[in-house]
Formats: C-alpha cells, sequence, structure tokens
C-alpha cells in the first residue's frame, strides 16, 4: 500500500521526485537570511521556522530555537515522536483539504519559498562518519580482483557487517567541488613507493543513514528498536582514491585514500517517508548470530544511478543502474552490530552503506568494478572513455524521492 495518493494544493509534476507522500528535511538559507531547516514538497520549499512563527507549528514539541538552527541536530536532539509529528502536521498543512495555510494567501511568502531561489546546506552536523561494506556484489568483485576468485569473500564477511569508522569533517553538501587528492602510492611493486596525484580517482555509490540519539554508553541496540533510532537517508558519494587506498590499507585499513571528500544529496527522506517501498531482504546463510536476527521487510527498493558528465557538457553517459535492495545486510543489523559492544551513537552520526553493486554488469557501483579495474574502459557519448574520473568530470547519483547528489573533481 503506497501513500503516493496524497494530494496537495500545490502543484506536484507527475513522476516528481519530492510529492507530499515524501516532505524531506533539509537546511536552506536565502539571501541576506542565515541558514535553518526546512522540508521540501514539490519545488517548493517550507520554511519551519517562518511556520513556527506564524502559529502552524501549535502543540508541537518545537521551539523557535530549534527551528532556527544552521543543522538539524538540535531538531534531532527533541527525538523521534517530534521530528514525526512536525512532519505529519506539514503534511496536513500542505493538503488539498487543509484551508489552515491554504487560505492564507497572506503567509505563502513566508513558509514557502521557490526552491530555485536557495541555497542548500549539510542538514546535519556529521558527528561521526561510519562507512559499512553490505553489499554481497561489491565485495565478491573487489575480492576477485585483488584476492582469490575461489574465495572472493573473507571469512568474515557473511558473520557481520563489517565496516570502519571514516572522518565526519570532509562530508560535503551536493555541489561542492572535490579536489584530486594528492599522496603516496606505489604503482610499480619492484621500484619504491612515489608521491603525486591520485592517478585512479573513483566514486563509491552509496547510500548513508543519520542516526537520533542513541542509548547510553554500555547499552545496546536491538534489531527490534534499530528504527527508533534512524531519522532519514541521503545518496552518499564516498570519492576513493583507489592508488593510495591499495598501498596505505594493510593492516589498519581506509586513510587517506577515502577521508579527502564525500559527497551527500541536501535532503534527508525520513524512513516514514520510505516504508511503501520495504522489501524482503536476501537470505542469509550461514544463519547469523542472534543479535544480528531480525523480523519483517527491513530492505528498500530505491533505484540508483550514476552518471559521469565530462567539463563542459550538460549530460554525459549512465554508466550504473543498481537498486538499495542489492544490500546483504539491512540497516537495522548494521546498528545492532554497530551499538553491540556498547558503541553509543548521537544525534546526527551517518553510517553509510558501502558501495552498492548489483549482481550483473551494468549495476556495478564503482569505476574499479565497472572498468574491472581499468581493463575494461566506459565509452562516453563525446567519443573519450572512461576507466577512472578525469579533472572537470561532475558524477551524478540519482534515486527516486530523493534528488541527486553531484561533485565535480577538480585538478589536483
Ligand atoms: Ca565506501
Amino acid at each position: 500500500m503506497t501513500n503516493a495518493s496524497l494530494t496537495s494544493w500545490i502543484d506536484v509534476p507527475a513522476g516528481h521526485d519530492f510529492p507530499l507522500a515524501n516532505l524531506p528535511f533539509g537546511v536552506f538559507s536565502t539571501s541576506g537570511r542565515s541558514a535553518r531547516p526546512c522540508m521540501r514538497m514539490a519545488d517548493q520549499v517550507v520554511d519551519l521556522s517562518a511556520c513556527h512563527a506564524l502559529g502552524f507549528l501549535n502543540g508541537l514539541e518545537v521551539n523557535a530555537e530549534v527551528l532556527a538552527a544552521p543543522v538539524l541536530n538540535p531538531l534531532m536532539k527533541l527525538g523521534k515522536p517530534v521530528t514525526v509529528a512536525l512532519r505529519k502536521r506539514i503534511q496536513k498543512l500542505l493538503h488539498v483539504d487543509c484551508a489552515e495555510l491554504r487560505d492564507r494567501s497572506d503567509a505563502h511568502a513566508s513558509c514557502l519559498v521557490a526552491v530555485a531561489d536557495v541555497e542548500m546546506h549539510m542538514p546535519v552536523e556529521v558527528g561521526d562518519y561510519t562507512d559499512f561494506y553490505s553489499s554481497e556484489d561489491h565485495a565478491r568483485n573487489v575480492g576477485k580482483m585483488f584476492r582469490d576468485p575461489e574465495n572472493a569473500l573473507l571469512p568474515n564477511w557473511k558473520h557481520m557487517p563489517v565496516g570502519y569508522h571514516g572522518r565526519a569533517s570532509s562530508i560535503v553538501v551536493s555541489g561542492t567541488p572535490i579536489r584530486r587528492p594528492m599522496g603516496q602510492t606505489r604503482p610499480d611493486l619492484e621500484a619504491p613507493p612515489v608521491f603525486g596525484p591520485s592517478r585512479l580517482l573513483d566514486f563509491e555509490l552509496e547510500m548513508a543513514f543519520i542516526t537520533f540519539e542513541g542509548k547510553p554508553m554500555g547499552e545496546r541496540i536491538g534489531t527490534s528498536e534499530a528504527e527508533d533510532h534512524i531519522f532519514g537517508l541521503v545518496l552518499f558519494n564516498d570519492w576513493s582514491a583507489r592508488d593510495i587506498q591499495k598501498w596505505e590499507y594493510v593492516p589498519l585499513g581506509p586513510f587517506l585514500g577515502k577521508n579527502f571528500g564525500s559527497s551527500i544529496s541536501p535532503w534527508v527522506v525520513t524512513l516514514e517517508a520510505l516504508d511503501h517501498l520495504r522489501v524482503a531482504g536476501p537470505s542469509q546463510n550461514p544463519e547469523v548470530l542472534d543479535y544480528l536476527k531480525y523480523e519483517g521487510d527491513s530492505h528498500y527498493d530505491v533505484p540508483l544511478e550514476v552518471e559521469i558528465v565530462p567539463d563542459g557538457q550538460l549530460s554525459g553517459q549512465v554508466v550504473c543502474r543498481s537498486n538499495f535492495r542489492h544490500m546483504y545486510w539491512n540497516m537495522r543489523q548494521q546498528l545492532a552490530h554497530h551499538t553491540v559492544n556498547g558503541c553509543n551513537l548521537r544525534a546526527g552520526d551517518m553510517m553509510a552503506s558501502g558501495t552498492i553493486s548489483g549482481p550483473e554488469k551494468g549495476s556495478f557501483g564503482s569505476m574499479l568494478e565497472i572498468s574491472w579495474r581499468g581493463t575494461d574502459p566506459v565509452a562516453m557519448p563525446d567519443g573519450t572513455e572512461r576507466k577512472f574520473i578525469r579533472d572537470g568530470d561532475t558524477v551524478v547519483m540519482r534515486a527516486p524521492y530523493f534528488g541527486e547528489v553531484r561533485g565535480k573533481l577538480l585538478p589536483a
């Protein structure tokens, strides 16, 4: 049962990413005023602080301070029941049958701003960023390329959602350019390492979820309560320098090959908005330990695509069509695993899925896999080809309900 039939008094073109049933959260600014929380409805941005000032949010447990903050963290600290009630109230105010705001045309100019007139900002201050590795096809592809094709998955992979702690400070909002990193690599294993610009610059197609406050340190969150601690999701491009990564990652894992930048889409799509997209996950064999068992459909059918647009062009080549449902481990399991040792969460922590690859060619979520380590280049419409990302390329990731995340690669 979908709720996509919810109708608003604001026009929504068919197939639009942001119908009334979606209503994601973000942070925006207009000229002359500082960044503040908002929601997105069709091509309008709903100014939450203006709605509050005009009394449209009366009775909700929100206040002027959290709705004027430059990030969503203070609002999220009020807890999931408050953000859910706020979203429901805005959904009601924009519903075709609700006259409250509809017939107050004097309030429209302050409560609704055309999206073309706003600048979007990082929706949250990211406290901690964790990157999982939860797509089986991606893990298999990488294992085949770099280790043993017969034993592509490491022995732990089907027993836990493998992950590592990444860098929060370099997560940026869509539209922010990324500079090709300099670093140490060892292209010739018979020769000493060299220093210079990364030559194997890649994207990783991921989704990330953002958490509410967790439990006190020392306590765990079970799979059955994990969703109470998840605010929503964004598209996530985890830019990666493969040559730096390859030389540095043993024994402690990814470091400078990853921490120079990750890009997110600006709209945080709530779990509630995605409810009608729930699907069953893959059967997990071998059986997982008790703390990773879960009930109910906990995967999501969200089609994903990646386009590479060469410098100076308006469109380029779609190089990947994948789907968020291609996950082996779901968000409940990731969160249960993350906290099983007593690790605490904070409002605004970001947990990325890991590269989301599907089973067949055309659905791989990184150039490493798409070009199979550079052996199978992709033809571009302008006659050039790509093994990895070139200076000036813009990488765009899109999904229905999410909009897009885009980032241009600048020279080193
Ligand atoms: Ca990653």
